[in-house]
């Protein structure tokens, strides 16, 4: 894909200089959007072609690192609509060592008492059975280089918040969802 963008950004700026290679790019960039290429940005490109993947569900990219850190600390998805939300671990450690995953609580959950509860549920990967009823949704728990995804619907407005239930995370990882 970066190649692709940097062939694209050489089309730009050397649009003189047309060859076979030059074309065949073009031909591939016209198949993912209508619009002329010559007028659309290499981020333009990129955003239809994400837009594309399937346009009923709304994507969102939640990262995870070695630092016990997310990403994001605000995350906002209309409601009714379907949310796929994948957590990737950019980190390089273990699952037993900086495991994380995104627990998606429910409105008037108490955050502090849930990952007490979540910390003695080593066996089921820090989600606790005693406190399902505080959980949205919830995705796996990985280590460092993994992706892992969920797929859930907010159906009430409203701000929800998230954490990483492994031990002792949700003190740096956590955030709010809002729905509206
Ligand atoms: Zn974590």
């Amino acid at each position: 894909m970066r190649t692709f963008m940097l062939n694209l950004k050489i089309i730009f700026f050397m649009k003189k200089v047309v060859s076979v290679f030059a074309l065949s790019m073009l031909f591939f960039a016209c198949k993912n959007d209508k619009k002329p290429v010559e007028t659309t940005t290499v981020e333009d490109t990129k955003e239809v072609v994400e837009e594309n993947v399937n346009p009923d569900v709304v994507e969102i990219t939640l990262e995870a690192n070695d630092n016990m850190q997310f990403d994001k600390n605000e995350i906002k998805v209309p409601v009714g609509k379907e949310v796929k939300l994948t957590l990737k671990h950019t980190g390089k450690m273990s699952k037993d060592l900086m495991g994380h995953n995104f627990v998606l609580l429910n409105e008037g959950a108490d955050m502090a008492a849930f990952a007490a509860e979540a910390m003695k549920a080593k066996d089921s990967d820090y989600i606790p059975a005693s406190k399902a009823s505080d959980i949205m949704a919830h995705t796996d728990l990985i280590g460092g280089g993994e992706s892992t995804s969920v797929t859930f619907t907010v159906e009430k407005p409203g701000t929800y918040e998230y954490l990483c239930s492994f031990p002792a995370h949700y003190a740096m990882m956590k955030g709010k969802l809002i729905a509206e």
